[in-house]
């Protein structure tokens, strides 16, 4: 048998240890104090008449009950002619969440939402709807929002093209697997980051409008949920999060989390985040993808993804709640990597009575981008 240390020594140990962090903390690189925050950034209220039975009053507490940091309600503009009333709420309010102003831009050639951290001036990006991409961004960045293309692929499709600046595009629409159509938002996505030889950050949304009926039973808020690395808890902190793409996307708030981090110049700490770029292009570089609150016990499949294609496939067996994976690879020029974590369903966290629709698809990252600018 191992001797116990005594509790004293424990003791003397603890206090050495936090005596010494600052001292460390100080002689080392920069702290890092960005905080991880969830929400969901597509949801519908009785503001929508599509989503009558899914009032503020019930919605907001839903959310603050599912620990959701941030919260944004992205109701139909075009039914209400562009004269938003969901702001004006007076359940639009918690003091556990960050609130966000948002809107569903929803056109007869696709939907967007705009995200802004104040009120802003929706009426002037409803008068677009006959515009060209170029001007609703040019419109969009006037009013320091965020513009971002939803569900590009499906019923509602993006028929304004994709050679348009727009912040991020949303490539997990309410269930993974049926009746949407993500597999294919992703490769769209990815193709036009290899296309465009630009960066495209990526976002999930449940695009819930129901408390009752069929869809209730399926999925609700935070299905999926969106996770940013924020510099604070402020609405400018998460959209800034998001537009730089330092985020990941889980099933469901309560789901597994990925962190995909990179040390591009060998000195051992990976500086680099999912979403973070580096423009010259090193011979090798070693990452590090984190999953936060696994299952001990249980199996994970992890791919890891490059430019498009799995580059490395694991399944690994969770000992702890958090599960670490390092790899090196050497990138072809312009290149990006992204990591997925899937699990054979049912999936946990979920009161659905059709697991089969989430597929297996726990949890993806944005990329971490080398040799682009
Ligand atoms: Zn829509
Ligand atoms: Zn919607």
């Amino acid at each position: 048998m191992p001797r116990r240390p005594s509790r004293n020594l424990m003791r003397a140990l603890i206090l050495f240890l936090s005596l010494l962090a600052p001292l460390l903390t100080s002689c080392g690189e920069e702290e890092d104090s960005r905080v991880w925050l969830k929400g969901d950034l597509h949801l519908h209220s009785d503001h929508s008449h599509d989503a009558r039975d899914n009032p503020l009053s019930a919605l907001v507490p839903l959310a603050e009950s599912l620990g959701m940091d941030y919260f944004v309600i992205t109701d139909h503009d075009n039914h209400v002619n562009g004269k938003l009333t969901t702001w004006d709420d007076p359940h639009y309010r918690s003091d556990a969440m960050v609130l966000l102003y948002g809107v569903e831009w929803t056109t007869g050639r696709g939907h967007a939402n705009f995200f802004g951290a104040e009120r802003f001036e929706h009426e002037r990006l409803y008068a677009l709807r006959e515009s060209s991409g170029e001007q609703v961004a040019e419109e969009a960045a006037r009013q320091s929002l965020h513009f971002s293309i939803n569900h590009p692929i499906g019923k509602d499709l993006w028929e304004y093209g994709f050679d348009h600046h727009f912040d991020s595009i949303e490539i997990w629409n309410a269930l993974f697997l049926a009746p949407n159509r993500n597999r294919d938002a992703i490769a769209l996505w990815e193709s036009l980051v290899m296309e465009q030889g630009r960066r495209i950050p990526i976002r999930g949304g449940s695009d819930c409008h129901h408390q009752e009926g069929g869809e209730a039973e399926i999925f609700n808020i935070g299905n999926p949920t969106t996770w940013v690395y924020a510099r604070d808890r402020s609405g400018e902190a998460v959209l800034n999060a998001l537009g730089r793409g330092n985020a990941s996307i889980s099933y469901a708030p309560t789901a597994e989390r990925l962190e995909l981090w990179a040390d591009a110049d060998g000195d051992g700490k990976y500086e680099l985040l999912m979403g973070d770029t580096i423009e010259s292009v090193p011979e090798s570089l070693a990452f590090d993808l984190r999953v936060e609150g696994t299952h001990p016990g249980d199996s994970y499949r992890v791919l890891i993804i490059k430019d498009g294609e799995t580059l490395l496939e694991e399944t690994v067996r969770a000992v702890q709640p958090r599960l670490t994976l390092t790899f090196r690879d050497s990138p072809n020029g312009r290149t990006f990597y992204r990591a997925e974590l899937r699990a054979e369903p049912p999936l946990r966290h979920l009161q659905t009575t059709l697991p089969e629709a989430y597929g297996d698809m726990i949890a993806l990252t944005n990329p971490i981008y080398v040799g682009y600018p």
